[in-house]
């Protein structure tokens, strides 16, 4: 019978030591807070997804050259004479076209390295930190604005370009051939 009490004593203090530092934290401030109904607030410098502002973005490929991972690809094609592709909002002139500018953010490590070369400060960070999904794919932030239709256009236009030039530049070596034979003649 003795036995039987003391066993009780013993499960009651027990619970009551195991719990003292749970009751003594019901009178103190909660540092917990219910996520995500409540967020917290962003410290100013923090690294979260990327985003690119492609009006002032000229196609440079210097953030995808400092990346330390390779997940920032980038394509350009140059424009041709007469096409005007303006400025940038701090006074660039942009002369690319840019036709791919992809982010797989699944492999970005968050390291900002792409941030600080980039010469009219379009790639930086944002404060959006809650970007998951169910598909891998859809961590490839596609950031070109111009369609498909227009990517095709600007590279059939600059492929003509080329042509023009070669074939003109064939053209200007066949005509001095002759010149140049008669000077070999004398
Ligand atoms: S933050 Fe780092 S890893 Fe991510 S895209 Fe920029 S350079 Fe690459
Ligand atoms: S460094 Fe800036 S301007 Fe150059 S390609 Fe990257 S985002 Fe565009």
């Amino acid at each position: 019978m003795k036995e039987y009490f003391q066993n009780i004593w013993y499960g009651l203090t027990t619970v009551l030591i195991g719990m003292r530092v749970t009751f003594k934290h019901l009178f103190v401030p909660a540092v917990t807070i219910q996520y995500p109904d409540v967020k917290l607030k962003l410290p100013e410098r923090e690294r979260n997804r990327l985003y690119v502002n492609m009006d002032d973005c000229i196609g440079c490929d210097q953030c995808a050259r400092a990346c330390p991972v390779d997940c920032i690809a980038i394509e350009t094609v140059k424009s041709i004479p007469g096409e005007d592709l303006g400025k940038t909002s701090n006074g660039k002139k942009k002369a690319l076209w840019v036709t791919k500018f992809d982010i797989d953010i699944a492999k970005c490590c968050f390291c900002q390295l792409c941030v600080f070369p980039c010469p009219t400060e379009c790639i930086y960070m944002t404060d959006v930190f809650e970007f998951s999904e169910f598909e891998r794919d859809k961590l490839v932030y596609n950031f070109v604005t111009l369609t498909q239709s227009e990517i095709e256009d600007k590279k059939a236009n600059y492929a003509k370009l080329e042509a023009e030039k070669a074939a003109q530049k064939a053209a200007n070596a066949t005509s001095v051939k002759p010149a140049e034979k008669e000077e070999n003649k004398q």
